[in-house]
């Protein structure tokens, strides 16, 4: 008895933009399935390399009916369980589909790999599709069936081998829109498909190709018969020589092999030889993938040995700060029938990755001195993973990613290394200079740039929330320390000048301190500042956590209790000093509430919110009084 089942509500909805999409590239669907059998033929392997029994001479099979318009697509791959069936075929709700549903408005139907919805492609040129297949897990058999409406049936069948057979009954062909599906029944249409999207499936795809025997006798017909051929090459693209191997090559097995729908921005084929022996082939995607940074996505280069496949996505292979970069490393030097727990503590396998760690360094290292536009482009994909880089692990590989993150600056709309920032400092500047905010304009406009405009400094212009984090794990480049502007001593003032304004810091204690007695334990210091020069009053912070590290870290769930201490600081050149001066002269007490006003100022200027908006707000109104009794 056939059980009938609902599809969620997400799947329909995906398979009715699917059947009705006026996609012209309606043949990607055969690239799909043949993608998804060989990923089955590849967990089957897997288990085969610790249970010999499952070992099998692996291959795709397509047949063609021409009369009954039915092309069927087996596999002896892992097959399906009753369960896996209803799981992974009767839902959508796996990663990424929703996004991909919400996009498809918008979106080329070609990314339906990235997403994982390719089984689904299926229903764009088929009115009925068949599952049949058994579990190497199971003694079972089970026929899927749907017609791509709502609804899909689930019954118990017989099938001698493992592995699954996708039975695809075509659509009828539209006059009105033109659609053709007879096409596809064609030997020559699905000969020419496999070579296009899968040339590189590195099992079998086996098709029965009609031939012709002329006989010599020219007046007689030809012996008509047909013979199983394999369609694709299997050759693995990695094992050609480079020079070999044309850009267009590079392209299409990067699309084929990682579902990427955009040509590669970056490709590096290395081969290696020596006490590990290995090839690699990696890509940088165009597109930073869409969930990169979210928990989901998983990190990792294909691993094969000698040409076969071991596993899908090594995480150990690859840092976290270039999780970005896919590919496929192919070692004969890693044995085969060893588990993924054994593999990950082979010491073979750390150093590859070490090796391959410094090659992608070493590559964009290169491109940043000679193809800068293209580093430019992929710094600003990916710049913000480099710097995580620096900071995760206390700075272990501060070294090595150090010359590859840059900055724009004060002075500069294109990036610029720290090497490069170093060559064009000022003779005098002792310090590498950084300033946070929103944009240049905002970071120009801040009262701490005073004095650093005054010498024509240049400055780091500091937007990702990662910044000052990796900055202090960094602390140096060369020789010279970072420093924020808005941050302890800016020590940009001559001598003389400083011992003039600590002594009258000295002088004018009384008022600082009662300034400070205004602010409670709002800021630890009321100061005067070594900093300004044409703006009032500025708020820095002391040494450790900055005011800008404390919004970010209020933002975690775990950063609440976070706190920059503050420092008010006073311009004791400024008209405002002197007011000040003479409001505390006559009463001491009122001094206070400039001393708020002054801090809830500064506090805007900074873009933190204002603990307490009603009271500066009525301080406002009730100074504006005053100035007019
Ligand atoms: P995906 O992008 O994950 O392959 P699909 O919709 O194409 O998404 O397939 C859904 C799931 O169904 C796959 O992840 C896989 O687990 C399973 N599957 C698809 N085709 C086969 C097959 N030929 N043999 C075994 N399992 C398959």
């Amino acid at each position: 008895m056939a059980k009938t089942k609902q599809f969620k509500t997400e799947s329909q909805k995906l398979l009715d933009l699917m059947i009705n999409s006026i996609y012209t590239h309606k043949e990607i669907f055969l690239r799909e399935l043949i993608s998804n059998a060989s990923d089955a033929i590849d967990k089957r392997h897997y288990l085969a390399l610790t249970n010999a029994d499952l070992m099998t001479d692996y291959e795709i099979l397509i047949d063609l009916d021409e009369e009954k318009r039915i092309i069927t697509i087996s596999d002896n791959g892992i097959g399906f369980t009753e369960s896996e069936l209803v799981n992974n075929l009767g839902t959508i709700a796996r990663s990424g589909s929703k996004e991909f549903s919400e996009s498809l408005d918008k979106a080329d139907i070609e990314i339906i790999g990235q997403f994982g919805v390719g089984f689904y492609s299926a229903f764009m040129v088929s009115k009925k599709v068949t599952v049949i297949t058994k579990s190497v897990n199971s003694n079972d058999a089970f026929k899927w069936v749907s017609t791509g409406t709502s609804t899909y049936t689930i019954s118990n069948t017989e099938k001698e081998e493992a592995g699954t057979k996708i039975i695809l009954e075509l659509r009828d062909n539209n006059e009105d829109t033109e659609e053709n599906y007879d096409q596809y029944i064609s030997e020559f249409t699905i000969k020419d498909l496999v070579k296009k999207y899968s040339d590189y499936v590195r099992y079998p795809i086996k098709m029965d190709i009609t031939k012709y025997d002329y006989p010599e006798d020219k007046e007689k017909e030809p012996i008509v018969y047909k013979e199983l051929e394999t369609l694709n090459s299997m050759i693995p693209l990695w094992k050609k020589n480079k020079s070999e191997i044309t850009e267009d090559e590079y392209t299409d097995f990067y699309k084929h092999q990682f579902n990427d729908y955009t040509e590669p921005l970056i490709v590096i084929h290395t081969k290696v030889e020596g006490k590990t022996t290995y090839t690699s082939l990696l890509f940088i995607p165009k597109k930073a993938p869409f969930d990169l940074y979210s928990e989901k996505y998983e990190k990792g280069l294909q691993l094969y040995s000698k040409g076969v496949f071991i596993e899908d996505k090594n995480k150990e292979l690859i840092p976290d700060f270039f999780r970005f970069v896919k590919g496929l490393v192919d070692s004969s030097d890693l044995t085969l029938n060893l588990s993924r727990e054994m593999l990950q503590r082979d010491p073979k396998l750390k150093k590859i990755a070490k090796t391959i760690k410094k090659k992608i360094k070493s590559e964009l290292e290169k491109m940043q001195k000679n193809e800068r536009e293209l580093y430019n482009e992929f710094y600003g994909i990916y710049g913000v993973n480099l710097k995580y880089g620096i900071y995760e692990g206390y700075g272990v590989n501060k070294e090595l990613l150090q010359d590859l993150i840059m900055f724009k600056t004060t002075s500069s709309d294109d990036y610029v290394t720290l090497k490069e920032y170093i060559e064009n400092k000022k003779d005098d500047q002792k310090h590498i200079y950084y300033a946070t905010g929103k944009t240049k304009e905002a970071i120009l406009a801040l009262p701490q740039m005073d004095l650093l405009k005054e010498k024509d400094y240049e400055v780091l212009l500091f937007n990702d929330d990662i910044d000052e984090f990796m900055v202090n794990i960094l602390m140096k480049y060369g020789d010279l320390e970072f420093k924020s502007v808005a941050q302890g001593d800016l020590d940009l003032i001559d001598k003389k000048e400083d011992k003039k304004l600590d002594k009258l810091s000295e002088d004018k204690k009384s008022l600082l301190e009662a300034l400070k007695e205004g602010l409670d334990d709002k800021v630890s210091e009321v100061k005067l500042s070594k900093r300004l020069k044409e703006s009032p009053v500025c708020l820095v912070s002391g040494e450790g956590l900055s005011m800008e590290m404390e919004k970010v870290l209020q933002n975690m769930p775990t950063g609440k209790d976070a706190k920059a201490t503050k420092i008010l600081e006073i311009n004791p050149s400024h008209e405002l000093f002197k007011t000040l001066e003479k409001v505390y002269e006559n009463n001491p007490e009122k001094v206070k509430d400039y001393a708020k006003i002054l801090y809830n100022q500064a506090l805007l200027i900074e873009g933190l919110p204002l603990e307490n908006p009603s009271e500066f707000s009525e301080l406002m109104v009730a100074l504006m009084i005053d100035l007019n009794k």
